[in-house]
């Protein structure tokens, strides 16, 4: 039975990357595909909708720049766009581009299995479809797959729980409630203080002190959006050379340039001015150079000492000495060390005396101290970056699964390929920068469509990256890393480390060395004709009928 395949490419998830890559592939003439586990578009900004989530990055670089029109026809309201703003845009882009055709939603990937004999993926969903394609790209997103809350008590508790990355679609409503918000990273920390607001009582649980720097949203007027769609050219530009991928400059100073007096003056004008602008905009060897950051270090703490009133409370939120200014995320709060003052809020340091398990009435800690609440919010983290590909069973070549082939950590080629997956690419997989998602989606997806173009253009069936490429990258990451600061978040269970989660080996899942460095070799890539990349074509012209194909097992 002669076949070809059904499509060029498969798409699984219909976030930033997703959408960018439909993108790719069509004006590349190649027929793709979107799974979308969602009932709609938007990946993260669509499970992500408790109430004070909004991004980190400044709404005029937190979107995209492959069409000037788009950039024209968008008015983003705020500096730092909302859950519901950002998921707006994504779902204008695909009305705007007529994708909604090309995406399926309410559709779990459940399995991708590379055929060795004919060089095709079968992917399977939930639901039992099967879909046959030259080539998979996943847009999973690297925070999609949440941690689910380990307290087997959980059942029977009496009140309302939710998560915060998959919080319901109608309003939970907090008024006269005892709520208690667990975690204080990102997310815990931009939810708790509108609860603050309505709710009777709310208790923050923290077991880590983070350092929270002020975001200073504000609302962007006429000329403010006039100014920034007359800039994008320059924007841009910007993005393409700063560390994060944002529209920033270098601060092109390091800390041993300036007297005390004049860094506490910097360091005062950038916490004004909110933002990751705090960081980036002051001293360019922050994660670098111990001196500068515990600088930082002790003006956020000394900031946090400031802005709360009560000493105690102060001295739990500081982060301690053996956590370096961005060890951890440093999250953006709005008015969050505020909250610390209002009567009707607590601070729960379970750092020592651990949450035990979740009772009917509440929550109960270590200790045996049992308090008691009408909801609780579990802002506790994800699986973050391998979580959503390694909840797939993704199988290349010899019926390796991706998963196990990550046991001691992911490995890839710039966050883009993984060796032994042939025909399998990932936008904004495990190993990217530390930076602006948006920035980094659009030279990956232009890379990733240029390589599965060649297949087409080469009479190719295989594209495969070579191990060595694999291995190159991983000890420049490793070499970036061991330069920084970042390893003291180990211990810390950073996410982008892996130890926030139970069991999973430490490894250097994003890479420390700049947006700039990582974009140019992706780009590099392309411009130089996949040298790390081996091009080939099956000998094989039939294709097993799909219902053949089964997980891990020869194809011959
Ligand atoms: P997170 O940064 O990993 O924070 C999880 C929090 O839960 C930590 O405070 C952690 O404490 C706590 N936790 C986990 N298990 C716990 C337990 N058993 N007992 C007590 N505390 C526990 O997760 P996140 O806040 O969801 O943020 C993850 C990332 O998503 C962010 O860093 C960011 O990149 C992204 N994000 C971005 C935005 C934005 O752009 N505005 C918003 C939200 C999230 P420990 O620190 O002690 O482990």
């Amino acid at each position: 039975m002669m076949h070809e395949p059904e499509l060029d490419v498969l798409i699984i998830g219909a976030g930033f990357g997703g959408i960018r890559m439909l993108h790719e592939a069509r004006r590349r003439g190649l027929s793709a595909r979107v799974l979308e586990v969602g009932n709609d578009v938007g990946g993260a900004w669509h499970w992500n909708r408790y109430p004070g989530a909004r991004t980190d990055s400044e709404s005029w670089v937190y979107c995209f720049g492959f069409d000037k029109d788009l950039q024209d026809d968008w008015d983003w309201p705020e500096r730092y766009p909302s859950q519901p703003q950002v998921q707006a845009y994504l779902k204008h882009v695909v009305e705007r581009f007529d994708m909604h055709r090309e995406i399926e939603l309410n559709t779990r990937v459940e399995a991708a299995v590379f055929d060795e004999g004919r060089d095709l993926w079968t992917v399977t969903t939930e639901s039992g479809q099967r879909i046959v394609c030259r080539t998979v790209v996943s847009a999973t997103g690297p925070l999609s797959a949440p941690q689910e809350p380990p307290y087997p008590g959980l059942a029977d508790f009496q009140g309302e729980w939710y998560l915060t990355a998959r919080w319901p679609h109608e309003p939970v409503d907090f008024a006269g409630k005892r709520v208690a918000v667990i975690g204080t990273g990102a997310s815990g920390i931009q939810v708790a203080p509108l609860v603050a607001t309505v709710a009777e009582r709310l208790t923050i649980f923290q077991r880590t002190a983070n350092y929270v720097l002020p975001a200073r949203n504000y609302v962007l007027d006429d000329l403010q959006r006039q100014s920034i769609k007359s800039r994008y050219d320059e924007i841009w530009e910007q993005v393409s050379r700063q560390a994060m991928g944002m529209a920033m400059n270098p601060a092109n100073r390091v800390i041993g340039d300036v007297t005390p007096e004049q860094r506490q003056r910097l360091l005062e004008a950038a916490w004004e001015e909110g933002g990751f602008r705090f960081f980036l905009e002051t001293f360019d060897d922050v994660f670098v150079d111990p001196e500068s950051n515990g600088a930082v270090s002790d003006f956020i703490r000394n900031k946090i000492r400031t802005i709360v009133k009560d000493p105690a409370t102060a001295e739990l939120l500081c982060p301690k000495s053996d956590h370096p200014f961005g060890a951890k995320r440093p999250p953006l709060g709005n008015f969050y060390y505020e909250i610390f003052n209002r009567d009707n809020v607590d601070l729960v340091d379970v750092s020592s005396n651990a949450i035990d398990d979740v009772t009917e009435t509440g929550i109960r800690l270590a200790d045996g101290t049992e308090l008691e609440f009408d909801i609780i919010i579990f802002a506790t983290g994800f699986d973050a970056l391998t979580g959503a590909l390694t909840r797939i069973d993704i199988r290349g070549r010899g019926g390796r699964s991706l998963a196990e082939k990550w046991q001691d950590g992911p490995r890839t080629h710039l966050a883009m390929a993984v060796d032994e997956f042939p025909n399998f690419f990932m936008i904004a997989g495990p190993q990217i920068p530390f930076a602006n998602a948006p920035a980094m989606i659009e030279p990956a997806a232009e890379t990733i469509g240029e390589a599965i173009s060649q297949l087409r253009d080469k009479n190719q069936t295989r594209v495969e990256v070579a191990s060595e490429a694999v291995e190159e990258y991983n000890n420049l990451l490793h070499a970036f890393y061991n330069a920084t600061i970042f390893p003291a978040g180990a211990k810390l269970r950073a996410w982008w480390l892996g130890t926030n989660v139970e069991g999973k080996t430490l490894g250097v899942a994003m890479n420390f060395g700049g947006f700039p460095n990582w974009a140019a070799s992706v780009k590099a890539e392309a411009a130089e004709g996949f040298k790390h990349y081996r091009y080939s074509a099956t000998s094989h012209a039939q294709l097993t009928p799909a219902a053949d194909v089964k997980a891990g097992a020869d194809v011959t």
